[in-house]
């Protein structure tokens, strides 16, 4: 007897395998030999796009799921635009976008998920993670200077405290996904020499000097051990129920083109359709119709 698995995996070059052995050295940031030119990329986004904004209208009426797109990356790798790309065309009405930033006081006074378990999609709508619970597992594990702001309990094992903050995480991945969330994470995968190229433009062309920050090229000194960060938590977290995607993101057109072409996969995967209607409503309907004719 074959059954559907309880959770698809739209299958890609970038999906990063659940076993482990994903590595950053062998993952992509170019787009491989032989990939459509710009021009290509951009018509193949605009379909995309087209599909995403009738996906969502029947995800709407369906109502049974939510989908929470996370996205993560090093600066400049640009997940701004992406999620700008990807998203235009949706009605706003069924999409939300939240951008997680250094945690407040507030925050820090609670578990580390509970910030963004409140910005959770509901039924029927897209939920975008500009950032997301990863960065305490990136950003926090390359400065773990930071966790002392956590006042967690003492006792902690060095060792074991990343382990079981990706235990966290999947355990509330796998709940989610149990309860109808639909989980993509995507990883714009940049190179070192790109996002220097990106940053030297924001310094050189006087309109994009607004998105240079100083502390992003501090932060570039810390190249490697983001990619062991990077490297550790997706192999730990990339499960069927929530898998991560590493796109190569130095060229934008072909990165918004293939991000777009998973959700709008795994969206169609789910067989969405317009809420039928019982056949008592469709009589007590024909009445109502004739009224309103007759009126
Ligand atoms: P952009 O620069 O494109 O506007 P951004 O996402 O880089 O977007 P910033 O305000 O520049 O936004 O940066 C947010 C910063 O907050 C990042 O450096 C990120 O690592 C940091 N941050 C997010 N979540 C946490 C966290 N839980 N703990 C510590 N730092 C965090
Ligand atoms: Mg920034």
């Amino acid at each position: 007897m074959s059954r559907k698995p309880p959770f698809p995996v739209v299958d890609s070059p970038y999906l990063v395998p659940d076993d482990g052995s994903f590595r950053v050295a062998r993952s992509r940031t170019a787009p491989p030999k032989g990939a459509a030119d710009d021009e290509a990329q951009k018509a193949l986004l605009k379909q995309h796009v087209e599909a995403l904004d009738d996906l969502q209208k029947i995800l709407y009426a369906h109502d049974r799921h939510s989908v929470l797109l996370v996205f993560q990356a090093m600066d400049a790798a640009g997940k701004d635009s992406t999620i700008r790309a990807v998203l235009t065309g949706i009605n706003p009405a069924g999409c939300e976008v939240h951008s997680f930033k250094r945690p407040t006081p507030k925050e820090l006074d609670h578990d580390f998920l509970w910030r963004a378990t409140q910005k959770l999609p509901e039924r029927g709508r897209i939920g975008v993670f500009n950032r997301s619970y990863y960065e305490e597992v990136l950003v926090v594990k390359v400065h773990p200077e930071w966790i002392g702001a956590q006042r967690l309990p003492p006792g902690r094992h060095p060792k074991r405290f990343w382990k079981h903050r990706y235990e966290s995480i999947r355990d509330h991945e796998r709940h989610l996904a149990r309860n109808g969330t639909v989980i993509l994470k995507f990883w714009l995968h940049v190179s070192r020499e790109e996002q220097r190229r990106r940053f030297l433009s924001r310094l050189d062309e006087p309109e994009k000097n607004w998105k240079f920050e100083a502390a992003d090229v501090a932060e570039r000194q810390h190249w490697d051990a983001y990619m062991d960060a990077y490297e550790d938590a997706l192999n730990a977290t990339s499960r069927d129920h929530a898998p991560w995607y590493a796109i190569p993101a130095d060229s934008k057109p072909y990165m918004r083109a293939t991000v777009a072409g998973i959700i709008v996969e795994r969206l169609r995967q789910l067989d969405l359709h317009y809420p039928t209607v019982d056949p008592e409503a469709a009589a007590r309907y024909v009445a109502l119709r004739k009224q309103l004719v007759e009126e």
